[in-house]
Formats: structure tokens, C-alpha cells, sequence
């Protein structure tokens, strides 16, 4: 069969290709050997964030006293309806998306695809091989998780099956029943969340991280506070500290991790991996179709072009930023660069958001990262305890900060910890994108009372004005 654009992979990267190339009147053919949605909705982004959100609930209703409400009998957790309501929410969504793709015409082959020569793809399916031709073709396939090249990790030669009490991100989110014990190697976004969904229902969760602060790519001051929270819980955190091996043992597994003050053995029930993702780029024919590819992923330039013209890849594959959200950005670019727009993703308004619990998000630069390109810095910051809305929350833990430029007061990064931090983060990247200034957001008026006042106030602390802070503590900003 013939198409204009054929894209191979059906995540947030894949199928937001395919649905803006319909929509721009093309004939669009998706080819995804497993569930529409990718890691994403399946595995990744959705079913952790309705886990999370079933901990958060839970959390609030043990609370309950405090917010005056009384409630008969105790609140417990009940894992296999928290599991089934998971299932449920990453069903609809599915499903909603393959209607959006087949209301907007497009065509999806269920299988596997691989290059035979630059413009064709051989798909197998249930029913046999099929042939595609496409004037422009779309990688978009993804990443899986790196396994740990460890004594007690690796997985079993003959059935690639790692050893039972090793999980990664998707055995995590399969889990038939809690854990006693978890100990999750990786301290990055994933390790967090999963860390902060299983103690909040009870499970003894301890943390190793080989850097020395909890998600090291974000400010220092976002892992820092993280790190204090997830500790007043009574997750353990080991910091600068690495797995070494694991060893099965009588009741459970025994974890051998080298830390600052000398080796630990930690007995756990399961142990979760988290430490990293590497792009599916094995078996797709890429020699076939000339296309570049190094250890880290396809390189693509801004419009995500590959080497060979016509060719795109987009989202995990790449070894760009993982986030789902670049890859549905990345696949609005290359369909219409392919139908001859000019298009360029640029990181600069991307936003990280963790949803633990408060949320963390993050835009822009972080104040290393302005101080390391030289900015004459100036940072503002505002306490999450003065702001009205979090007071009636319940929630004062966090803060807002601003990183900005001297001269004009410029916005570099908006980094906040607070309940909704993922629905505020926006506003600094409008920011970002319009070259906006600490006093433009001032100028904005933030609806009374909202967690966006403190948005408005940090930029005021950059001048050591914020109005809701005692004089002293406004002008140390
Ligand atoms: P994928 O989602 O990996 O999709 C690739 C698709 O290609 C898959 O469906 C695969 O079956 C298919 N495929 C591969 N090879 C072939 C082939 N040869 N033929 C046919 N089909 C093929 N990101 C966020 O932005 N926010 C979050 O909250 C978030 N949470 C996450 C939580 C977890 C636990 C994990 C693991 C990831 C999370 N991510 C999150 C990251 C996000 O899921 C990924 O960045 C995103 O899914 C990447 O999209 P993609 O389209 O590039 O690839």
C-alpha cells in the first residue's frame, strides 16, 4: 500500500504525528505492534499518575480529622480496586484515542515495522506481512528500561527475564500485591514517584541514588526540598550511594549498597529499577534505510530531520528530553515539516513536572545553570505558608522560585514545589517564550485567593518587594 506520511510507533509522539497530519489533509498510515498510547498511556505517564492520584485521596482521607470531617472506620487501601480503577482510566483513554485516530481518518496496522529501503516499511501482523511505501516516514518507536549490568540484576540469558524480585517501572505498575519492603535504585523522577505511591500506602521504601541530591537534572533547591519531604515520611534516602549486587535470601533479597559511611546490606522484598531509558532502535531496518543511529538514539536536527531526507524521528528514540509532551511536540513538527511548513521544536518552554506529592515542575533555567552562563543573577522566592489557597489546602510545604536576569529582570526559570505545581508551570513558560520580565508577571493580576499569587509574589521577591512576607524576610527576597 502506498501513503504520503507512514509513521512507525503509536505513543504520544506517534499518534500526535499522525492525528496533525490528517489534519492537515494527509494520508496518514500508523503502524504500532502493541497498544495505541506507547509507554505513555499504557505503562508510563497515566497509570502512575491514577496511582498517584488513588494515594493522594488516601493521604487527604486520613486527614480527614483535620478538615473536619469524621470518618466512621478506618480508611485502607484496597490495591486490587486501586489497580482496576488504573486499568479503567488508561482503557478510556486509549480507547478515546483510537477513535480521535479513526475520526480523523487515519490508517493504524496493527504489527511490527521495519525498513526494507528508505521509503518502504514491511509490517508483520497476525495475518501475515504487508508492505508499505511512503513518501515520508516517521520513527517514532520509543525507549525500554535499562537493565542494571549487575551480580543479581541481569536478566536470564535464555528467557530475558529479569531475576523475580527485580522490577522495572512497568512490573512496578503490575504489581498484584504491595510490598513489604521496596527499595528502588534511582532517585529520578520515576524513582520519586514511584517511591512517594508505594509509601503512601504503607510499603518500608528506601531510595539509593548515586548523585548527591534527589532528581539531579532539576534546580538543587527542588531535589533538596523533595528530599526532606519523602524523609519526614520515613522514606530512607541514600544519597551518593550505589547498588552493588543482590543476592536472594531467606526472607526476601539482600541488596549490597556502597554508601559515603561504608557498605550496607538492605533485606527487601523487591527491588525497583529506575535508573534510565534507551531507545528502540534494534530490528528496525535502519541500515536498510540509511538512517544514522549512535548509542544514545537517532540524532535529528530541530525540525527532526534524520540524515536521510524524508526520514524524522521523534520523542524517546531520539535521546532527546523523555517526556511525553516533547514527543507529541516533536511529532507536530515533523509532519509538518514533511508537508512542507517550516517547523522547530525548541526546548526552551518545556516544562518537568513530578507528580509526588506536593508536585514539583520545573521551566527553564535552573540557578546553576543561569549562573554557569554568566547571568548577572537575581532569584526570587516565595514560601508556599504565606499564600492563602494553600492555607485553606492544608498543604503549606513548597515554595516558588524565580531565577532572572539582573539587567532587565528577564524570567530565566520558574521552579516550584506545591500542590498543582504541573497546572502552574505554564505561566512561566509563557514567560520564557515571550522574553517576559519579573515585572510583566508582577503587573499580571493573579485571581485572589490561588497557588498563582505565589507565582506573582516571587517575582516581586526578585526585587525584595513580595507584599505577603515580613519586611526583613521580602528583602533577603
Ligand atoms: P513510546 O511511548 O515508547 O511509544 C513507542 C511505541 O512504538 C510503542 O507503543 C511501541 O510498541 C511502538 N513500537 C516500537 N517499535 C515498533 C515497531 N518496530 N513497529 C511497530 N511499533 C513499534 N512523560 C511525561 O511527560 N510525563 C509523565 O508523567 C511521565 N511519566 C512516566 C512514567 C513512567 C513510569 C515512564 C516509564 C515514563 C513516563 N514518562 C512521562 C515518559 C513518557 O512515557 C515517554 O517520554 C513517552 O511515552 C515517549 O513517547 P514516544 O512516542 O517517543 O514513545
Amino acid at each position: 500500500m502506498k501513503a504520503e506520511i507512514a509513521i512507525l510507533g503509536g505513543g504520544p509522539g506517534g499518534y500526535v504525528a499522525a492525528l496533525r497530519a490528517a489534519q492537515l489533509g494527509a494520508q496518514v498510515v500508523l503502524i504500532e505492534e502493541n497498544r495505541i498510547g506507547g509507554v505513555c498511556l499504557n505503562v508510563g505517564c497515566i497509570p502512575t499518575k491514577a496511582l498517584l492520584r488513588s494515594a493522594e485521596v488516601y493521604r487527604t482521607l486520613r486527614r480527614a480529622g483535620e478538615f473536619g470531617l469524621r470518618v466512621e472506620g478506618p480508611v485502607t487501601p484496597d490495591w486490587s480496586a486501586i489497580q482496576a480503577r488504573k486499568e479503567r482510566v488508561v482503557e478510556q483513554l486509549v480507547h478515546g484515542v483510537e477513535v480521535l485516530l479513526r475520526k480523523a481518518g487515519v490508517q493504524v496496522i496493527q504489527g511490527r515495522g521495519r525498513f526494507t529501503a528508505p521509503k518502504t516499511l514491511t509490517v508483520t501482523t497476525p495475518e501475515g506481512g504487508r508492505s508499505v511505501e511512503a513518501e515520508h516516514v516517521v520513527i517514532a518507536t520509543g525507549s525500554r528500561p535499562i537493565h542494571l549490568p549487575l551480580p543479581g540484576f541481569t536478566p536470564a540469558a535464555e528467557s530475558g527475564q529479569a531475576p523475580a524480585g527485580v522490577l522495572d517501572s512497568s512490573g512496578a505498575l503490575a504489581l498484584a500485591e504491595l510490598p513489604r519492603r521496596l527499595l528502588i535504585v534511582g532517585g529520578g523522577v520515576i524513582g520519586v514517584e514511584f517511591a512517594a505511591l508505594f509509601h503512601a500506602f504503607g510499603v518500608e521504601v528506601t531510595i539509593v541514588e548515586m548523585l548527591s541530591r534527589l532528581l539531579p537534572p532539576m534546580d538543587a533547591d527542588l531535589g533538596q526540598a523533595l528530599a526532606w519531604t519523602l524523609g519526614q515520611r520515613g522514606v530512607e534516602i541514600l544519597l551518593d550511594s550505589r547498588v552493588s549486587r543482590l543476592d536472594a535470601v531467606t526472607d526476601g533479597w539482600q541488596a549490597t549498597v556502597i554508601t559515603p559511611h561504608g557498605e550496607r546490606r538492605i533485606t527487601t522484598d523487591r527491588v525497583l529499577v529506575a535508573v534510565g531509558r534507551r531507545p528502540n532502535v534494534e530490528d528496525l531496518g535502519l541500515e536498510a534505510a540509511g538512517v544514522h543511529v549512535t548509542r544514545t538514539g537517532i540524532p535529528v536536527n530541530a525540525g527532526m530531520q534524520t540524515n536521510v531526507p524524508g526520514i524524522y524521528a521523534i520523542g524517546d528514540v531520539t535521546g532527546g528530553i523523555q517526556l511525553a509532551h516533547v514527543a507529541s511536540l516533536g511529532g507536530e513538527v515533523a509532519v509538518e515539516n514533511a508537508l512542507g511548513r517550516t517547523a522547530k521544536l525548541d526546548p526552551k518552554t518545556v516544562p518537568s513536572c513530578v507528580y509526588t506529592d506536593p508536585e514539583i515542575a520545573s521551566v527553564g533555567l535552573t540557578e546553576a545553570q543561569a549562573q554557569e552562563a554568566g547571568y548577572d543573577l537575581r532569584v526570587g522566592r516565595f514560601p508556599l505558608n504565606a499564600n492563602g489557597k494553600a492555607l485553606t489546602y492544608g498543604e503549606t510545604e513548597g515554595f516558588v522560585k524565580i531565577v532572572s536576569e539582573g539587567r532587565f529582570g528577564e524570567v530565566l526559570g520558574l521552579h516550584i514545589v506545591a500542590p498543582h505545581a504541573s497546572d502552574l508551570i505554564h505561566e512561566g513558560g509563557l514567560a520564557l517564550a515571550l522574553e517576559a520580565t519579573i515585572d510583566e508577571i508582577a503587573a499580571t493580576v493573579h485571581g485572589h485567593p490561588t497557588l498563582g499569587e505565589a507565582v506573582r509574589e516571587a517575582a516581586l521577591a526578585v526585587r525584595g518587594e513580595a507584599l505577603h512576607l515580613p519586611r526583613k524576610a521580602a528583602q533577603k527576597g
